[in-house]
């Protein structure tokens, strides 16, 4: 008997073809067009014009060379990148991650996201996404300097505020930023929103670099609220102790939540007290300044438990918060935090669920929010930097906070909007991805075969 062929299975046919040796662009390509497909199906101007063939092609892609010196005089090659992946929607804008585990797969898959998640936000942003195989890790400033001077050397004649902005992300922080500008602006002699996450002195916005933390803490605020409930006295595991972790724990325990475990590359640390804001600063200057080992952690405080090459899904809570990297949560994982009561899961991190552990989570009733909606609050608060650029305008804390937390309200209303089942309840993978997708498309349409 022939199998009919579905059109996901044609188009992912033809992505897999197109794109060989780039399973984490498949993965994310496959997870956004599952949701999308039957709206296509059903929509015959978005079949004729070709979306989706049209959307999996990236705008623009620039690979270059980044030779700099290190500190001994040796000579340096690392590779960077920038992906472009769709600017319909308004200028490209996107974050660089310094990881060494970059590569052009992981650039399209983040670039692909980004676009359907600057959709989300109702922001007026395209999508990219870029990087470079550098490890900042266990370098000196001046090399760290070194190095954004000469991958700024190339990117800097592909940025602009109407052209692509470029923003933090994984391994690029305020000093990475500060490096990147200060390049930029000498090449390019203009003072200008092309960069986010500025300085606070030299027009950054007040609330970074804690907005993708809080806006996690509120988009979950608003998933509780439908559920009736709130932040108030619920157990919370957090991997990851980078910027994200530190700041949606900061947020959640100022929420009231209790925070039991933070994690790095080496390992997790479990506290059953409960990380409180003294400890969390603890772990801030030790993260952010002395830049040490979470290790560290249980040596200092009673009664926490450090577990090597561990992550803190084995461990009980009502909430868990993946917020170091892609793919840390497995099949295995997901069956344990269920068995363990897990009640709701928020991805802080770019796509930290693996697509089983996802499927596991949705068929065992647990709320599942995805990152594209959860973690979109740097996002806007980059896409209101870029406004405050543009018109010289200084906005307070309060102001841009108040912002933030209307617009991760609005996102989650999107979710909920496009997300709603049968039964009731919403599947926040469906609503953010066809809110995402169906924007983009309707811009496509309307700009024609560009
Ligand atoms: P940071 O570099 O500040 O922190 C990353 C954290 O994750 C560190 O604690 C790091 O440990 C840990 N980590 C990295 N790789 C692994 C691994 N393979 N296994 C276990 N732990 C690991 O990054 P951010 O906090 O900025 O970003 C975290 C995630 O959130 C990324 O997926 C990023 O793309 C995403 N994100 C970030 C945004 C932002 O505004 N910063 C916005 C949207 C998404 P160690 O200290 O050992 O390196």
């Amino acid at each position: 008997m022939a199998l009919r062929m579905t059109m996901l299975d044609v188009i992912m046919g033809q992505v897999a073809v197109r794109n060989p040796g780039e399973p984490e662009f498949l993965q994310a390509v496959r997870e956004v067009f599952s949701s999308v497909v039957p709206v296509v199906e059903a929509n015959p101007v978005y079949r004729r014009m070709k979306i989706l063939e049209r959307l999996v092609e990236p705008e623009r892609v620039l690979i270059f060379r980044v030779p700099w010196v290190d500190d001994l005089g040796n000579v340096q090659v690392n590779r960077g990148y920038r992906v472009e992946m769709g600017g319909v929607t308004g200028p490209f804008q996107g974050g660089l991650r310094f990881h060494p585990s970059v590569n052009l797969s992981i650039m399209k898959f983040l670039a692909f996201e980004q676009l359907f998640r600057n959709s989300l936000t109702c922001l007026p942003l395209g999508g990219a996404k870029g990087g470079a195989d550098f490890d900042p890790k266990g370098k000196s400033d001046m090399e760290v300097m070194r190095f954004c001077q000469s991958f700024m050397s190339e990117l800097y004649r592909h940025l602009g505020p109407s052209l692509d902005v470029v923003t933090s992300g994984l391994g690029v922080s305020g000093r990475e930023i500060g490096y990147l500008f200060g390049m930029y602006r000498k090449l390019s002699g203009q003072f200008s929103g092309a960069i986010t996450n500025k300085g606070l002195g030299w027009g950054g916005s007040m609330l970074r670099p804690e907005a993708t933390g809080l806006g996690i803490i509120y988009f979950v605020e608003e998933m509780l609220k439908r559920q009736g409930q709130t932040w108030e006295g619920k157990v919370l595991t957090i991997s990851g102790s980078g910027n994200v972790a530190q700041f949606a724990a900061q947020k959640a325990i100022a929420m009231g939540a209790k925070v039991v475990t933070m994690s790095d590359s080496s390992g997790m640390i479990y506290d059953p007290q409960g990380i409180n804001s003294e400890k969390l600063a603890w772990i801030m200057e030790l993260k952010n300044k002395r830049r040490g080992r979470i290790a560290e952690y249980a040596r200092h405080f009673e009664g926490v438990e450090y577990q090597e090459g561990r992550s803190p899904w084995h461990i009980p809570c009502q909430i868990a918060i993946p917020a170091a990297t892609q793919n840390e949560i497995f099949l295995e994982d997901a069956r344990q935090l269920i068995a363990n009561g897990v009640q709701l899961v928020a991805e802080a991190a770019d796509m930290p669920c693996m697509p089983e552990a996802v499927a596991e989570f949705q068929r065992a009733g647990v709320v599942f929010g995805p990152s594209k909606a959860v973690n979109a609050g740097g996002v806007v608060t980059s896409g209101l930097e870029m406004s405050q650029n543009a018109t010289h305008a200084n906005w307070s804390r309060e102001e841009i906070e108040q912002r933030l937390r209307k617009i991760m309200a609005y996102i989650h209303a999107a979710c909920v909007h496009y997300g709603r089942q049968a039964d009731g309840t919403i599947n926040y993978v469906h609503g953010a991805n066809v809110a995402g997708f169906v924007k983009v498309a309707d811009a496509m349409v309307d700009q024609g075969v560009v």
